[in-house]
């Protein structure tokens, strides 16, 4: 431990001289070429460092700016967690609730045995399955194959020749493979007839009853009541930061900007003519009101009257575009007008992109016409649904990533008691990598963070003491450590949970160099080095070092403070005030909640 009263130089001999003389040796092992595209690193001023370990500094500083960095995604508990979703996780249908199944054949042959033994049914390979269009090739196909029959929006009929359905509706096809009555002596051909239906519909088939209710079947994960399928799960679709996971609404943020309508228009009284949309302002002869112009034509309404008598529907339009295609007219002069198609993403979206161009600096912020909103689809959840309908133990990975750390402790805690034998088998490595994480996490004293809480939020002690957690989980040997003050806003509780965790980074055989002044820390250490003996020009002295017991038997202004011999007066008589009191009240946020 280094420690001494401020500015004593604790932070130069640790920082600027000891951990830069490391990293200047670390940058020496490279080729000359690689180093020049690295910078030069100065060599520190000083005569002579021997015997340096290679130096990490785990600094106060938050990590990351990026919102997809998550205290889940730094310390790799999230990515384990994902893991054991997509391995051990029961998937439910999103539609109805039901736990979804997949089946072997040998499974699907026996449930059908069982369920319509002595009963006729109609043995179905889904070919379309809620879309639209007229599929007279797909007719065709079914009918060059040899098929008779097909199943289509709940009613069998023959297949023939030059077949169509309409094109404007949503249809449900299926090919009928076999009718058969079901019974133990023609189990061949229902075997058969099953494999040829799975093979046509890839690994999912429908069974018509007398009554032509309708069951799946399918060798991977559906809903056997409303027949919705999933993917196999795969750890990505667990993941916001990968596309098979990602809320398609939100991109995995949890987020969206959305138009801010009260700030688009302040005014709803004015007409867009003059000056309704702030963004734009009266008009003008530029191309945005020749687009409005056009728009106006297309969807019929008027620049001219007051926005809040404009339909909805047309406003919509106006702030967040249109599908369809806006040809817009432009007169230059009498002779010469052009006609240009354009897609229309709403004024904000047009603005923004027109700023970008130009590189506007005059141009109003369009960030001040966007809301924040948590994202209507996921819910903030940033998954897509059917990630967030795969459950372990009930569980969802969301929810369990909205746990503080010590509650997910006890999640874990026995989970294996709650898990079926065959998940247990899987789980096993995975769950002790999430244990042995969390384990580092609460010994760093975090175990009110939880795992979605975003990198970018955390203070800097929080970053370092997660960084700490990430080093004590990578077990490395024969490295200095550097830490500046890591007891900083901790419990005090928390602080010998923390010395504690440095004494184990250094059992692991390491060395662990903390600036600190706190009273604990310097008496755990085993060798103390105090700065003195002042501040700035008066300091840079090594005024005594040794075992805490060596120091104390010195005398220096550190020691007077350890002792009790010197202490931080109370100050007797504190500011009045003014009679006047700010409250905040139910104030939540990351880490307060409604204090
Ligand atoms: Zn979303």
């Amino acid at each position: 431990v280094i420690t001494g009263l401020s500015g004593s130089g604790k932070s130069s001999l640790a920082f600027d001289t000891i951990y830069a003389e490391g990293q200047r040796r670390y940058m020496e092992t490279f080729s000359a070429y690689s180093r020049q595209f690295m910078g030069g690193m100065e060599r520190p001023d000083v005569d002579k460092v021997s015997g340096l370990s290679p130096v990490i500094a785990i600094e106060q500083k938050t990590t990351s700016k990026n919102p997809r960095s998550t205290v889940g995604t730094i310390t790799e508990i999230y990515d384990f967690m994902r893991l054991l979703f997509a391995r051990t996780g029961d998937a439910y249908s999103y539609a109805t609730g039901e736990k979804m199944e997949r089946m072997s054949e040998d499974q699907i042959l026996r449930t059908i045995f069982e369920k319509f033994d002595g009963q006729p049914i109609n043995i179905m390979a889904p070919a379309v399955k809620g879309r639209k269009g007229h599929y007279r090739e797909l007719f065709e196909q079914i009918r060059k194959q040899g098929y008779l029959k097909v199943w289509i929006d709940g009613a069998i009929a023959d297949v023939e020749p030059k077949m169509q359905v309409d094109r404007y509706k949503i249809h449900d096809i299926d090919i009928v493979v076999d009718r058969l009555v079901v019974s133990e002596k023609d189990s061949k051909r229902l075997y058969t007839s099953v494999q040829a239906a799975l093979k046509l519909a890839k690994g999912i088939i429908r069974i018509a009853d007398k009554d032509n209710n309708v069951s799946y079947f399918s060798k991977y994960l559906m809903d056997p009541v409303s027949g919705i399928s999933y993917d196999e799960p795969q750890p990505n679709t667990f993941s916001f930061n990968s596309p098979y996971g990602a809320c398609e609404k939100c991109n995995g943020l949890g987020y969206i900007f959305e138009i801010d309508e009260l700030a688009v228009i302040p005014n709803p009284k004015l007409s867009i003519q003059n000056g309704g949309l702030a963004p734009l302002g009266e008009y003008r002869e530029t191309w945005i009101f020749q687009v409005l112009k056009a728009l106006a034509k297309k969807f019929e309404f008027s620049l001219t009257v007051p926005i809040e008598k404009l339909e909805r529907e047309k406003l919509d339009i106006i702030l967040n575009g249109t599908e369809e295609k806006i040809n817009v007219a432009v007169e230059y002069n009498k002779w010469n007008v052009q006609n240009y198609s354009i897609n229309f993403e709403g004024i904000i979206k047009m603005l923004e992109e027109q700023q970008e161009r130009r590189n506007d600096e005059g141009m109003d912020d369009m960030e001040n016409y966007r809301v924040l909103r948590t994202c209507p689809v996921c819910d903030g959840a940033r998954l897509k649904k059917e990630s967030l309908h795969f459950k372990v133990d009930n569980k969802n990975i969301f929810e369990l990533a909205t746990m503080d750390i010590s509650t997910l402790k006890e999640w874990y805690d026995g989970l294996e008691d709650r898990l079926t034998e065959r998940q247990n088998v899987i789980a096993k490595e995975i769950l002790k990598e999430i244990r042995a994480r969390i384990g580092f996490l609460l010994d760093v004293g975090l175990s009110y963070l939880t795992l979605d809480r975003t990198a970018k939020t955390l203070s800097g002690g929080e970053a370092q003491r997660i960084r700490l957690a990430t080093q004590i989980g990578s077990q490395l040997m024969n490295v200095m450590y550097i830490l500046d003050e890591p007891s900083i806003g901790l419990h005090q509780r928390d602080n010998e949970r923390l010395i504690n965790a440095l004494k184990n980074l250094r059992d692991l055989g390491n060395t662990v160099l903390v600036v600190e002044h706190d009273k604990d820390m310097i008496l755990e250490a085993d060798h103390v080095i105090d700065m003195g003996p002042a501040a700035g020009v008066h300091g840079g002295e090594i005024v005594a070092q040794g075992t805490p017991a060596e120091l104390l038997a010195r005398h220096t202004l550190t020691t007077s403070y350890i002792n009790g011999e010197r202490s931080i007066a109370v100050p007797e008589k504190r500011r009045e005030g003014n009679g006047k009191i700010l409250s905040l009240k139910k104030a939540t946020g990351h880490n307060l909640k409604k204090v």
